[in-house]
Parts: structure tokens; C-alpha cells; sequence
């Protein structure tokens, strides 16, 4: 039996004006928010998915469905809070996690270490285990173009 295994999660979500911009459960002020059927807290949603893919127990889609109206504005964070008791029911703890956020706009660098707490207190591990960073796309394709923003993540889980 493996004593680490290792997970990736992508999400990408359109902004919209109509709510504020979450991301690791945090509130970015004065940013437009993204368009989802919770908060659209993209990074909470890569992150689960690297932890479900990580254990092998699924993806966020089947676990949280969209139709479902209980997630309808959902805090994701609560989301999250629920994968990390089943993945950690399955025999894991989380043993560090490193995500990238890209969007042109806002620049996120200020709001890492806030991020970075945010995320660490809900997986149970200190925060320099939680990396956190932000890059632009140069302009190019869509989330360049400032339609949406996308974040990449990985999640390394350790035999508990
Ligand atoms: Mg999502």
C-alpha cells in the first residue's frame, strides 16, 4: 500500500459583476466575482478536485452536482471542509498543496498570505505547507483577455 499519493484539479470560471470575487474562501474587494452555481470559488474547486483525485474518490462535479439546489451559492469553503473529512476518512491527510491562479486582473499577490491561511486552517496543516500563486496570461486566449480566470492545483496526500 502507497504511502503518498498525488492529485490535480483544474476549474476556470467566467466573472460576473453579480457577486464578490471569492477565491480559497477568502473575499477579494473590489473585484468582480465568478459566475458558478456556489460562490465560484474556482481555487476551492481545483483544490477538491486535486484531493479527490489524490484518493481516487471521485471529482467535484458528481460529488456537488449543479442541479442539485442545495449548492446553489454554496460556500465552497464548506465544500472543501466535507472533502478533507472523507479523504481523511479514507486513510489520507493532506501533506502540502500548490496552486496557480491566473487572471489578468486583480493582481492577487497581496491577498496570497490571507489565501494561504484561509486554505491551510481548513486542510489541518501548517501554511508553509500551502502555496499559493498568481500569474497573468500575457494577454493571450480568453483568461488573458480578462473574461474569466483558471487555476491549476496539486495536492500531495500522506498515509495517515
Ligand atoms: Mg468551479
Amino acid at each position: 500500500m502507497e504511502n503518498y499519493r498525488i492529485g490535480f484539479g483544474y476549474d476556470s470560471h467566467r466573472f460576473t459583476g453579480a457577486k464578490p470575487l471569492r477565491l480559497g474562501g477568502v473575499t477579494i474587494p473590489g473585484a468582480p466575482g465568478l459566475q458558478g452555481h456556489s460562490d465560484g470559488d474556482a481555487l476551492v474547486h481545483a483544490l477538491i478536485d486535486a484531493l479527490l483525485g489524490a484518493a481516487a474518490l471521485g471529482d467535484i462535479g458528481e460529488r456537488f452536482p449543479d442541479s442539485d439546489p442545495a449548492w446553489q451559492d454554496a460556500d465552497s469553503a464548506m465544500l472543501l471542509d466535507r472533502v478533507v473529512r472523507e479523504v481523511s476518512d479514507a486513510g489520507w491527510r493532506v501533506g502540502n498543496v500548490d496552486a496557480t491562479i491566473i487572471c489578468e486582473r486583480p493582481r492577487l499577490r497581496a491577498y496570497a498570505s490571507d489565501i494561504r491561511a484561509s486554505l491551510a486552517e481548513r486542510l489541518h496543516i501548517p501554511m508553509d505547507s500551502v502555496s499559493v500563486k498568481g500569474k497573468t496570461n500575457e494577454g493571450m486566449d480568453s483568461t488573458g483577455q480578462g473574461v474569466g480566470l483558471a487555476v491549476h492545483c496539486v495536492a500531495l496526500l500522506v498515509r495517515r
